[in-house]
């Protein structure tokens, strides 16, 4: 069976960098006509921009923080105006730092709270009145949610509410036809070590690696990959799930 999303308009938070970059770039690959917004731009946007423009379609890329509800708003008037309705609506945008609980400042906690957590609650509820029967809300969890991680209790914590919010959702929205799936990577590889020493590099790519059935982090196309199945008609049936994208840690 061939995955195609031709027709489908897609909103994709924080889809400049890393994996929300490939699933911006997968989406509209097979099809679908993508919004993507990010919080800072530079080159990671533009070159991204060039890729789309690659692909074809009418692609749109718009800075909007997602922790911001003024900015919630115009991004998706800007979908409503351009896409008229939304069929996929991927919540990718977050951010993470890494302390003890006993030196986790208020503001930290709170900061990655509203990124990850708040963020995604502003968009979906923004986001709703654009969709419809059919339509894909995918939340990006963490695999990490489900087996803890020492100093991350905040991220953990912001992703494990992504599970709650989506099975929640899942039961509120099924009823008018929308899905509400969560897709947990394990280890990615986003290319952000590439500026650390080559001697930490082969030493983070041996522990993180390991921790894999398959002995290997992942890509973010591969992340993606399991996004473009949840946003597609090939997963009709499913809602609530979360699928661990993480090599089999
Ligand atoms: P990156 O840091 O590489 O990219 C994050 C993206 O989110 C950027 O586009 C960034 O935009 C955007 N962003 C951050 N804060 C905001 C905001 N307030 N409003 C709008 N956009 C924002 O992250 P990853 O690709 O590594 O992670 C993507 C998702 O996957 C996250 O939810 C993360 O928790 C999850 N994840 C990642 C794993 C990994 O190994 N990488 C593992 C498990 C889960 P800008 O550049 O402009 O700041």
């Amino acid at each position: 069976m061939v995955v195609e999303l031709t027709g489908k308009y897609a909103l994709v938070t924080g889809g400049s960098r890393g994996i929300g970059r490939a699933i911006t770039l997968g989406l509209a690959r097979h099809g679908a006509t993508v919004m993507a917004c990010y919080r800072n731009g530079g080159e990671a946007v533009d070159s991204l921009d060039k890729e789309l423009e690659q692909i074809g379609g009418d692609h749109r890329l718009m800075p909007a923080d997602v922790t911001a509800p003024d900015a919630v708003e115009e991004l998706t008037e800007e979908c409503r105006e351009r896409f008229g309705a939304l069929d996929v609506v991927v919540n990718n945008a977050g951010v993470t730092s890494r302390a003890p609980i006993a030196q986790l400042p208020l503001a930290e906690w709170q900061r990655v709270m509203d990124t990850n957590l708040t963020g995604a609650f502003l968009v979906t509820q923004k986001a709703l009145p654009l969709m419809g029967p059919g339509a894909s809300i995918v939340n990006i969890g963490s695999r990490a949610a489900r087996a803890g991680m020492p100093a991350s209790g905040h991220y953990t914590a912001t992703k494990a509410g992504l599970v709650g919010l989506t099975r929640s959702l899942a039961k509120e929205l099924g009823p008018r036809g929308i899905r509400v799936n969560v897709v947990a990577p394990g280890v990615i590889d986003t290319g952000e070590e590439q500026n650390a020493p080559p001697e930490a590099r082969t030493a983070i790519a041996a522990r993180t690696g390991g921790l894999s059935a398959l002995g290997r982090r992942g890509s973010p196309d591969e992340v993606a990959g399991a996004v473009v199945f949840l946003a597609s008609d090939l997963s009709t049936y499913l809602t609530g799930a979360t699928i661990d994208v993480d090599g089999g840690i």
